[in-house]
């Protein structure tokens, strides 16, 4: 990789000519102004000026000629002014513009981040949020007056119901895992009602998303550990040995973090319902399955989808998600309220549903993610939404089986929307760890995959390309990861090193994460 630094003699010229100060040393010229914006404040330098905000009319017509402060009460007034940054319009454009070039995205850079399915977000979908109708909607509007937003959400569970098989959705939960929390919840309830309050464990393959054993813990349930078999999928006679009447919900992730289908999953369920529990799908990574399967259809009575992954809205740090539940019939009592009726061609909010969990989330959830989601769905047909678990399938293989020939493959089999790989011998005779793959990928313009994820993967690196990559993006990838590995045989501190290009280099994580420097 080459570098925009300029040469010492360059720069040594830039200085002559420029006549800097001595203060000024060569070293200086040509890196970047990493001050912080308050750093850089000059007084009385302005982007904007702010005359009397309101009129005296609009203040209540009070005697000073109605300057904005004049609305807050004396007692809570400041004393002074607080320590705003002082900037021109142009210096605050290049500071946040500066910063933003500091962090990795999906518009800018491939992302092959794991279980996040970083995929392209659609600027339609933006569109459709920015809507003054959804987006000018307070949310405690009668109604009458929410028609179409409630219109909106009620025809997304619809759409969701038959995509997953179920018979009811919730659109309230904010994430993937808050989409756990209520589903659980919702088990809970469910075994209340029914009397049976000797069902306290909740089992989940070893090969489940670390959420899940979270969220059951976090419910007061025992998370109870089961070992996948060689193929990556659940063992039946291991799931045997752990079923029992004490087995609230069988937890599954699918497809788990091997990226792998539970392809016994009928099986599976019915062991699990014959045993009287319930089965809980993680469908988070549903765009490998979507338009392909109906999960309510193999035995599933509860699972959770990641609208911000599956249907494509921004998140990872670029804004909150929504999480969404499906429930079979016999559980819909149970979901959170309001719900949204519609009677008669009109769309109304129900709190009528006394076995309720109540409510999760404050009003209906991020309605803004959720008409993202509804934009995307909406511009798919049924076989093209397929597509998209078609395409997310054929590139996750694509780029295993041209990788795997040096980066040994976790699993023999074809995988679903993400594979997972291991550091070749070459790296690791010299000492070279996944985390040196990972940080010197960074380097030549890529996100770096999930690493040490899953657990039960030494050295795990998995890669989830999306289904919205160009051959032409996976292969400069995957070309960047042969070269990878040749650096590291040949020059193994290049990969120790690593980053060398980025702002923020190699950080020692131990004194990172035990004695962390906060501030600036
Ligand atoms: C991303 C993910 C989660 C968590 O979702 P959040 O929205 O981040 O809470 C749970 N399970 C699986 C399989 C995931 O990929």
């Amino acid at each position: 990789m080459t570098t925009n630094t300029p040469t010492e003699t360059a720069k040594d010229a830039v200085k002559n000519a420029a006549g800097l100060p001595s203060s000024v040393t060569t070293a200086d010229i040509g890196k970047p102004d990493n001050r912080l914006s308050i750093e850089k404040s000059d007084p009385g330098r302005r982007g904007i000026a702010f005359k009397n905000l309101l009129s005296a009319k609009q203040s209540g017509g009070s005697a000073s000629g109605g300057k904005a402060t004049d609305e807050v009460p004396a007692g809570f007034a400041r004393k002074t002014a607080p320590k705003l940054p002082e900037l021109s319009e142009l210096d605050v454009v290049r500071h946040y513009t500066r910063l933003s070039k500091m962090a990795f995205s999906v518009d800018a850079n491939f992302y092959p981040l794991g279980s996040c399915t970083m995929k392209y977000n659609p600027r339609i979908n933006e569109e459709a949020a920015a809507l003054e109708g959804f987006s000018g909607l307070h949310p405690l509007a009668h109604d009458k007056s929410s028609q179409g937003t409630l219109e909106m959400l009620y025809d997304l569970e619809k759409r969701l119901c038959a995509l997953c098989g179920m018979a009811a959705f919730t659109l309230q939960p904010a994430a993937g895992a808050h989409s756990e929390f209520t589903g659980l919840l919702i088990a809970k309830a469910y075994f209340e009602k029914l009397g049976d309050s000797a069902r306290t464990e909740i089992i989940c393959p070893d090969s489940a998303h670390g959420t899940n054993p979270a969220t059951a813990a976090m419910l007061g349930f025992t998370p109870v550990n089961i070992k996948s078999g060689p193929d990556g999928r659940v063992d039946p006679a291991d799931l045997k040995v752990h079923l029992s009447d004490k087995t609230a919900v069988l937890m599954l992730t699918i497809p788990n973090t091997l990226g792998i289908f539970e392809s016994r999953i009928e099986e599976i369920a019915d062991m699990a319902h014959k045993a009287g529990a319930l089965v809980y799908m993680d469908g988070a990574n549903f765009n490998a399955l979507i338009g392909l399967v109906k999960p309510g259809d193999l035995g599933v009575d509860i699972m959770h989808i990641n609208t911000h992954k599956t249907f494509s809205t921004p998140h990872g740090g670029g804004g909150p998600g929504a999480g969404g539940i499906g429930v079979k019939n016999r559980l819909e009592e149970f979901l959170p309220v309001p719900r949204v009726l519609k009677s008669g061609g009109a769309y109304t909010t129900d709190y009528n549903h006394p076995h309720s969990i109540g409510k999760v989330k404050a009003f209906f959830g991020n309605v803004g993610v959720l008409t993202r989601a509804y934009a995307y769905l909406l511009m798919h047909s049924k076989k093209e939404l397929a597509g998209i678990a078609e395409n997310a399938i054929l590139n996750a293989n694509y780029m295993k089986s041209r990788l795997q020939a040096v980066y040994p493959a976790h699993s023999k089999e074809y995988c679903m929307h993400e594979c997972v790989l291991t550091p070749p011998d070459e790296l690791t005779a010299k000492g070279l760890k996944t985390l040196d793959v990972a940080k010197r990928l960074l380097d030549y313009g890529f996100h770096a995959p999930t690493i040490y994820f899953p657990l039960i993967v030494h050295e795990a690196i998995m890669i989830e390309p999306t289904e919205t990559e160009s051959k032409e993006t996976m292969d400069s990838f995957v070309e960047t990861m042969l070269a990878i590995k040749n650096e590291g045989a040949s020059t193994p501190q290049l990969l120790k090193d690593a980053p060398h290009t980025m702002p923020v280099k190699r950080l020692d994580e131990v004194q990172a994460a035990r004695q962390p420097n906060l501030r600036w």
